[in-house]
């Protein structure tokens, strides 16, 4: 074999790049990783992290509001956007440092700038550094996507949420996905009036529809003006006439759009609407392009996608993929299976397999929305089942003025017993639903569930107690 400068290339510093290039450089193999914004990637900078850390900031407006029904005499106030960007900025800086550390004290060789994979063993840096490599590994993720629409570049993306001056009086969310729901709720928590347009009939396609419609109708009463089969088919800005094509171009370029601002937003029924400002939250895409993938040989779907086997190979067998860029399940935890997997496989002499069965996911909304297995509708299309589903306002919230209704929800196979899958409306889903993940993966029956006794006072002691299906089928 001839000598290469490292066993491991890794383009992408996100959360898939750097688990990989970790547990690789622990392995004894010598690695490399380039990554050209900053370490830590999507989820740490501008995904997951600073989402969450603004969930938290934007519940205490509600949460004030249930105290005084408790007898405090709770006023939260105003929110101070300034005083919370320093302390988000600080604690990104913060992590980014920690994301280098562990580099680093793997003994991974960190390259701060764009890498193109020149042939299938070597990778040329912005530099012009060339670096050979036994292995290449992409993860470069992916980035968040503009509709075609006339003068989009007036919108933000989610990444353009972070690093906003000021909170907007108000704000046209477009989208009824993940991100779109989940900035819906932060920045009505925060103050700002929320309009959100989603182009079909219910928000959260994809996910079980009973608990879509539990999150909608909360999200109206807490003062989301959500608005369904509706889209945004043109845009100005505030003050211009309206006029045949575009006042400026659309971008798909992560962090170009301008922020704040009045614009007005023509919508499919011919009505117009003004905002201060705009996130268009209509899904994201790989980052595939301008990284030497089609002259190396790899090959790329309609979507941009990095077509990879099971064991996140692709057609040229010394480069493989990870992350978002395969779309494939696009959530951190997955990713960092995939890294993880990956060392297994090209550097531990132990091919693994990524399990992407059975993956639990929360959508950050408030309430939250927690989910693992199958939907009512997707177990239905497959065999015959038993719904049991209970709605109800928990006691928390019995002090206060304004409803308050969770779901706790089981679908479960009618010949096997198991519990297919479990969908949790309310507070805590995310905490709820990591927990009930493991009963689903271990494959557990409703039988077993109602063996567990219930701990009480609590919400989820409905998942143990639900004796007659709702629903049967
Ligand atoms: P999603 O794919 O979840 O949602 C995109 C939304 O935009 C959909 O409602 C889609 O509508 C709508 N849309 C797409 N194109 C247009 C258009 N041209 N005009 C109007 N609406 C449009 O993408 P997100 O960007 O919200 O999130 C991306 C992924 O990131 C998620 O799927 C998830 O994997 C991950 N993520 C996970 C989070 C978590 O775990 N909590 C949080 C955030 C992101 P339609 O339904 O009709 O297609």
């Amino acid at each position: 074999m001839t000598s290469r400068d490292v066993d491991l290339f890794v383009i992408g510093g996100g959360s898939g790049g750097v688990r990989a290039a970790r547990t690789a450089a622990a392995a004894g193999a010598r690695v490399a990783l380039a990554e050209n914004r900053r370490m830590g990637g999507t989820c740490v900078i501008r995904g997951c992290v600073p989402k969450k850390l603004m969930v938290f900031a934007s519940e205490f407006r509600e949460q004030a509001a249930l105290a005084r029904g408790y007898g405090w005499n709770a006023e939260a106030g105003a929110f101070e956007w300034q005083t919370f960007r320093a302390k988000l900025d600080a604690e990104l800086d913060r992590l980014e440092g920690v994301y280098r550390n562990l580099l680093t004290s793997s003994g991974v060789t960190i390259h701060d700038m764009r890498a193109r994979v020149s042939d299938p063993g070597t990778v040329e840096l912005e530099d012009g550094t060339r670096i050979t490599a036994r292995h290449v590994l992409i993860a470069t993720g992916g980035h968040p996507v503009r509709p075609d629409v006339p003068n989009a570049a007036l919108g933000m993306v989610s990444d353009d949420i972070f690093r906003m001056e000021a909170l907007p009086k108000s704000m046209l969310v477009v989208g009824g996905g993940y991100i779109a729901c989940e900035f819906a709720c932060i920045l009505n928590g925060m103050g700002v009036e929320v309009t959100q347009f989603y182009r079909g009939p219910q928000i959260l396609r994809g996910f079980d529809d009973e608990a879509r419609d539990v999150v909608a109708s909360r999200m109206r009463e807490q003062g989301i003006d959500l608005q369904v089969n509706t889209n945004v088919v043109d845009l100005r800005p505030a003050g211009v006439g309206r006029v045949e094509g575009r006042i400026s171009k659309p971008n798909d370029s992560v962090g170009s759009a301008s922020a704040n601002g009045l614009v007005v937003a023509t919508t499919t029924s011919g009505a117009e609407q003004r905002f201060d400002s705009l996130l268009f939250a209509t899904g994201r895409a790989p980052n595939s392009r301008d990284i030497g993938l089609e002259k190396a040989g790899v090959a790329v779907n309609q979507r941009g996608a990095i077509e990879v086997d099971a064991y996140s190979q692709t057609a040229v067998p010394s480069i493989y993929a990870i992350g978002d860029v395969t779309d494939r399940i696009n959530l951190t935890p997955v990713a960092i299976r995939e890294g993880q997997a990956f060392t297994e496989t090209v550097f531990k002499d132990n091919p693994t397999a990524p399990d992407h069965d059975l993956v639990a996911s929360t959508v950050f909304t408030q309430p939250e929305l927690g989910t693992v297995g199958l939907t009512e509708e997707a177990a239905r299309g497959q065999e015959e089942i038993e719904v049991y589903s209970t709605s109800f306002n928990p006691m928390r919230t019995a002090f206060g003025d304004r409803p308050n209704q969770v779901l706790m929800k089981l679908v479960v196979s009618r010949a096997s017993r198991k519990v297919l899958g479990c969908h949790i409306v309310s507070d805590g889903a995310g905490e709820l639903i990591q927990m009930v993940g493991i009963a689903v993966k271990a494959g557990l029956t409703k039988e077993d569930f109602d063996r567990t006794v219930a701990v009480h006072p609590t919400m989820s002691e409905e998942l143990v107690t639900m004796q007659t299906p709702t629903r049967a089928t």
